[in-house]
């Protein structure tokens, strides 16, 4: 369908501007709509008609019985706006960039936070033995703790599958609100982690908080985070959170998610764009789940059943997001 193919550079911000009410928190949505205006010349005809107004509020229930379907001119795709409601027109233009987005790519993030830690072993030869690209965001204080764990954030290092990134240097000593209650010094703990480990990136993720500030994202699960997300983004880092998580109990092994139910709802997401991004999703987990026996087969299995079962490709964070 040539409509749609002619802007598949702006298919994430039609995105954005189409499905906007999915975002959780605080975004800027208003220069996601920008971009979509002042590059409207290149939209879509369909795209552009079905613009709305502030004239246009329509009697959705009544409307829909006067919709006439998308009709294929010259293979082209038109939408008549005069006889769509506009949660109608809103919903099949969603449906569209749906089926436009399947065609295309799609990219999972394994992210794997706290280490180095005794499970950095394990992550790091999984990585290798499966050939899978994997972000790791680092803890100084762990890698400063011991010879030990200092080997473990070396593997990382030389393990061209893994990017290092920075997930402060006291991880708030677990005593978020009082941590994110002095930004200043938030920030400089992650400062001195990107300095202590030599970081190569510029990418961070808040410890204890879902928090993303890069670009014109700005999403804050819990507002005190907020002033240290705003002073790393004005100081160049990026700020990542994730799209879901898996947790496995380091004792025990015991998942709160089987592979099978994990797997599922990866694809759940992609399939329906409910990620941040679409076709993008960022999976978070822990370094340290994966230090049993049962913990380690049950991340091989989910590598396994991923790249068996679906064309997703294993990305860094430092691509994200890739939006083709
Ligand atoms: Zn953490």
């Amino acid at each position: 369908m040539k409509i749609l193919k002619a802007s598949l550079f702006y298919l994430p911000f039609i995105w954005l501007f189409l499905a906007c009410e999915y975002i959780p928190g605080k975004t800027n949505l208003s220069a996601a709509k920008e971009k979509i205006q002042i590059n409207e010349d290149i939209l879509p005809v369909s795209l552009e008609d079905g613009t709305e107004s502030a004239t246009d509020e329509i009697d959705v229930e009544n409307d829909e019985k006067g919709i006439s379907e998308p009709k294929l001119i010259n293979e082209d795709l038109f939408f008549y706006r005069d006889s769509l409601g506009r949660k109608t027109w809103r919903k099949k233009i969603v449906d569209s960039l749906r089926k436009e987005y399947d065609k295309l790519p799609k990219y999972i993030y394994f992210t794997f936070d706290d280490g180095p830690l005794p499970g950095s072993r394990i992550v790091d030869s999984i990585a290798r033995f499966k050939n899978i690209k994997i972000s790791a965001f680092l803890v100084g204080r762990h890698a400063a703790m011991s010879k030990k764990l200092m080997n473990y954030y070396q593997d990382y290092k030389d393990n061209p599958l893994v990017e290092c990134y920075n997930h402060s240097y006291s991880h708030a000593l677990n005593k978020f609100k009082q941590f994110y209650k002095q930004p200043e010094t938030a920030y400089e703990d992650f400062v001195k982690n990107h300095e202590d480990l030599a970081l190569d990136y510029k990418i961070t993720r808040l410890p204890g908080r879902n928090t993303w500030a890069f670009e014109d994202v700005r999403i804050i699960d819990v507002p005190n985070s907020a002033a240290t997300a705003d002073l790393l983004f004005e100081n160049d880092f990026k700020t990542f959170g994730w799209d879901w998580e898996w947790k496995i109990d380091q004792e025990t092994g015991i998942a709160d998610q089987s592979v099978e139910e994990l797997f599922q709802k990866i694809k759940n997401l992609m399939d329906s764009k409910d990620s941040l991004y679409p076709n993008n999703v960022v999976l978070l987990t822990h370094d340290n789940m994966f230090v049993t026996e049962r913990g380690k087969r049950q991340l091989e299995k989910l590598i396994d059943r991923i790249q068996a079962e679906t064309d997703y490709q294993f990305e860094h964070m430092s691509n994200y997001p890739i939006r083709y």
